[in-house]
This record gives C-alpha cells, sequence and structure tokens, in this order.
C-alpha cells in the first residue's frame, strides 16, 4: 500500500497566505511521515476555473520552495491530476451508489461544486420519492444512508453526524453536470493513494459526509489533519481586507521567500520569532501536529514585503 498526502487547490483565483500555509503543512507532514506528495488541482467549476490560476498556484509553491512527486505538471502514474480530466471516475462512483435526480431550484444548489466552505440548508428531499423526468438540468443527489457518520482528527478529535438529517442527500453531480467536490474528492484521494489528508479547518464540517461515502463505495478512510486558517489582526480570517498580499504578487514584487516561509511557521507555531528565514526543508524535522497552536499569532504583511 503507498502512503501519500496531498495539496488540493481550486484554481479559481490568486492564492492567499492562507492557502499558501496550508500547502506548507501539508508539504510538511507528508515529507515527515516518508509520504509521496501529490498536487492535485480541483477544476471542478467550470464558470470558476481557469488554467492561469492553475500555473500561478504552481509558480507560487515552487517559488515557496515545496516540491511534489506527482501533479499536473510532473505526471505521475495515477493522473491525470487535473480533475477536470477523472469525469469518467466519478461517473463509475455515482453508479456504484443510489441517487436520484432532482429538480429544486438552481439557488439550493449553487453551493455544491463551487463552495465546499459555505453553509448549506439540509435538503429536505423534495424530489426523493418521485424521481422525475426532467428535461435534462437536474441534479444527481445521494440517497444518503441513515446512521451516524464518524471523523477523526489529529487535532480536533471526532466529529460525529448523522448525514441523513443533518445535511440531507447532497448533491453528487450538478444540474449543469459539474460533479460535486465531495464525490470528486472522495474519489480521488483513495484513487490516488492518499492516506493523509491535510487541508484547512474550515473543511473539518464536510468530513463526515466524505467518511460516509467512502463506506459507501468501500473506499478507505485517511488519517485528517485539519490545519488552523490563517487569521488577521482582528480575528478574523485573513483577507485582502487586512491588506494582505496574495502570493503571486509577493513573488513578483521579489519578497524573500524564505522569509515568507518563516512567517508562516512562526503563524502557527512552528517557528521562533527570532527565526527570519527558513526553507520548508529545515522545517521537515521539527513538523508534529500537536505543535501546531490554534488559529496563532497573525502574520504582518509589512514583514514579509521587506
Ligand atoms: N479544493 C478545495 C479547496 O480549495 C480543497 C479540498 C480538500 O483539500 O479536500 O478548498
Amino acid at each position: 500500500m503507498r502512503s501519500a498526502g496531498r495539496y488540493a487547490p481550486s484554481p479559481t483565483g490568486r492564492q492567499h497566505l492562507g492557502n499558501a500555509r496550508t500547502a506548507l503543512l501539508a508539504w510538511l507532514s507528508a515529507r515527515r511521515g516518508g509520504r509521496a506528495f501529490v498536487l492535485r488541482v480541483e477544476d471542478l467549476d467550470p464558470g470558476r476555473s481557469r488554467p492561469i490560476f492553475e500555473q500561478t498556484v504552481i509558480a507560487d509553491l515552487r517559488w515557496l520552495g515545496l516540491d511534489w512527486d506527482e501533479g499536473p505538471d510532473t505526471g505521475g502514474a495515477l493522473g491525470p491530476y487535473r480533475q477536470s480530466q477523472r469525469s469518467e471516475l466519478y461517473a463509475a462512483a455515482l453508479a456504484r451508489l443510489s441517487s436520484y435526480a432532482c429538480t429544486c431550484t438552481r439557488r439550493s444548489l449553487r453551493e455544491v461544486a463551487s463552495a465546499p466552505h459555505g453553509i448549506e440548508p439540509v435538503y429536505p428531499g423534495t424530489c426523493r420519492e418521485h424521481a422525475r423526468v426532467s428535461a435534462g438540468a437536474a441534479a444527481i443527489r445521494w440517497r444518503a444512508p441513515p446512521g451516524i457518520a464518524q471523523a477523526d482528527d489529529l487535532r480536533l478529535g471526532r466529529l460525529a453526524q448523522d448525514v441523513a438529517t443533518e445535511i440531507g442527500d447532497f448533491v453528487l453531480r450538478r444540474g449543469d453536470g459539474a460533479w460535486a467536490y465531495q464525490l470528486a474528492v472522495v474519489v480521488d484521494d483513495a484513487a490516488m493513494g492518499i492516506d493523509e489528508v491535510v487541508r484547512g479547518e474550515d473543511l473539518w464540517r464536510v468530513t463526515p459526509r466524505q467518511v460516509w461515502l467512502q463506506r459507501a463505495l468501500s473506499l478507505p478512510t485517511p488519517r485528517y489533519l485539519h490545519v488552523p486558517l490563517l487569521l488577521g489582526p482582528d480575528g478574523d480570517k485573513l483577507s485582502k481586507r487586512h491588506g494582505a498580499p496574495d502570493l503571486a504578487t509577493l513573488r513578483e514584487g521579489g519578497a524573500d521567500p524564505a522569509r515568507v516561509v518563516a512567517e508562516l511557521a512562526r503563524s502557527c507555531g512552528l517557528l521562533d520569532a527570532a527565526t527570519q528565514r527558513v526553507s520548508p526543508r529545515e522545517l521537515v524535522a521539527e513538523f508534529e501536529p500537536a505543535r501546531l497552536c490554534g488559529a496563532g499569532t497573525p502574520v504582518d504583511p509589512a514583514r514579509l514585503r521587506a
């Protein structure tokens, strides 16, 4: 059995510093554990994904000093590494699940592929009983089985959820044909031999439904480490509003990547304030999930530009 970790960006915009820290931590954890590292591009939403953002992510990550064994640019035996090229696998998984067409309004479907981070309402099961024949634009929902899904996280402990009643039958494929993030991520993590998922804490709440899908598809459950989100000085998720530059802006502006890495590592408790420059490689031996402090110290944009 192979052992691999991954970073799975959605190429829908420029990477912010929070993305960079998540990528760094996923890479550190994989390297520390002797795992392969996979870069998987989650370009599921054709309306929002752009090749230019994939190129930017790759340039940003390399600039920071991260590398990967498999990815859209390096290739690998378990590719393709862009979700837009993996539809057949998602269709095969869908065929193994009990599902039905749903013609409920677009508004209730919109969140699915494009926003794994949003809050969505419980699906009331409107289309469950009378599988309506529709004129093409129906979404496909999973008939979520009853029971309690349990997800374990190395930092956050256990999350238990009754998916059928707390989430409802969720969408596997949108009405416009786009595959839902939940299905794609479960299929790909298994197909790519990912046995450790490191990602942002905002995805913790969708983890039980992924575990539920893994069970229904008889796929293994990886170990999970949901890492803190990078916060601004006011305690909110760091964003442009705080004057934080995106990664490409730092890179193009001639910032020192070793300083950026040091700042990111310091902000989550992996490095003391005295160390001003560090490479990802120098941090590998230090990495322990238990060392990640909660929200940590905010990142100071001025220090990054210096
Ligand atoms: N593509 C997702 C995102 O950009 C991450 C999915 C994952 O790591 O499971 O937030």
